[in-house]
């Protein structure tokens, strides 16, 4: 695929391995939001409105609150607008025009849809104040019937992983082309929840156990700039990075003179660049201060170890 500017990128041959991966790490482990275990639509759709401006942990107290007294869209047509707007206000939702479109969207949905929501991104997005972003995501988490979501999260997992250049329609066609057909539920889910506790703008590519290790190519070169992470000192993981790359490496290998063990941990190593010589062997003087490697000197080069 190429980009706007004809940038190539590609995703990786293997589409497949990526998304069973990725799925299975979700489905073993994920953060556990009430909304997560609903497919009504309503009840989404309120969430994702509140989600807009409020912090996912406030959301999580409005929301039930929000439900307990208007548990259906019937419900809550039939509710004075003042009532929902106070609500709004007293739970500081932000802007109360949001409680007045949620509010005009209820009434449609018994007034004009016979009290069915619509099911594509499209029909939902006839819904007063639900623009693409809210449809695309109440068709996916109601219905499993929604596009790719991409939103920031999103955005840096995809120009991490792949290298997908930082442009709008080359991340949009990056993530529906990653989107298992019509498992947008679990997918949408899935790599958000990625973005959000492992790939997040300081990554925990290993503490976190990323799914996408073997593909990631900010994994493979140690560089971990993004769209929202515009230089490298915005965080200091890199270092941790490569101390657990090294580990890894010495495991498998029994021994490593410095300049292979250099190759192997990071594509742009060159013995007297600035991630060279030097560089490693700083990082392994700390690692044998920590007794976690041993470094022995033979024919003029380096060996390491792991200290076993
Ligand atoms: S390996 Fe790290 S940088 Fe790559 S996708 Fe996973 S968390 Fe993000």
């Amino acid at each position: 695929m190429s980009d706007a500017d004809g940038e190539d990128w590609t995703l990786p041959e293997t589409l497949e391995a990526v998304q069973t991966a990725l799925v299975e790490w979700y489905e073993a482990d994920h953060r556990s939001y009430p909304w997560r275990e609903t497919d009504d639509p309503y009840a989404i759709l309120v969430c994702e409105v509140m989600s807009q401006q409020t912090q996912l942990e406030r959301v999580e107290t409005a929301w039930a609150a929000f439900l307990e007294r208007w548990p259906t869209t019937a419900d809550l047509a039939a509710a004075a607008r003042a009532d929902v707007v106070g609500f709004w206000s007293s739970h500081s939702l932000g802007y109360n025009n949001r409680a007045k479109y949620l509010h005009e969207a209820a009434r449609q949905v018994e007034g004009e849809f016979d009290g069915e929501f619509p099911e594509t991104p499209e029909g939902l997005q006839e819904l007063m104040g639900v623009g693409p972003y809210t449809a695309n995501a109440v068709a996916s988490f109601a219905f499993d019937n929604g596009d790719a979501v991409v939103d920031t999260n999103v955005k840096r997992v995809c120009y991490r992983a792949f290298s997908v250049p930082d442009d709008d329609g080359a991340f949009e066609r990056a993530a529906n082309t990653l989107l298992p057909a019509g498992r947008s539920r679990v997918w949408n889910n899935a790599i958000m929840e990625l973005g959000g506790v492992v790939c997040r703008k300081r990554p925990r590519c290993d503490e976190g156990g990323c799914p996408w290790r073997e593909w990631c190519d900010a994994y493979e070169s140690g560089d971990f700039t993004a769209p929202d992470v515009p230089t490298q000192s915005a965080f200091e993981g890199s270092r941790r990075q490569f101390r657990g790359r090294v580990i890894r490496t010495l495991d498998e290998y029994d021994e490593l003179t410095l300049d292979t063990l250099g190759h192997r941990i990071r594509v742009d190593y060159t013995p007297d660049g600035e991630y060279g010589r030097d560089w490693l062997s700083e990082l392994l003087t700390d690692l044998a201060d920590d007794d976690l490697v041993t470094l022995t000197e033979r024919d003029g080069d380096t060996v390491a170890r792991l200290r076993r």
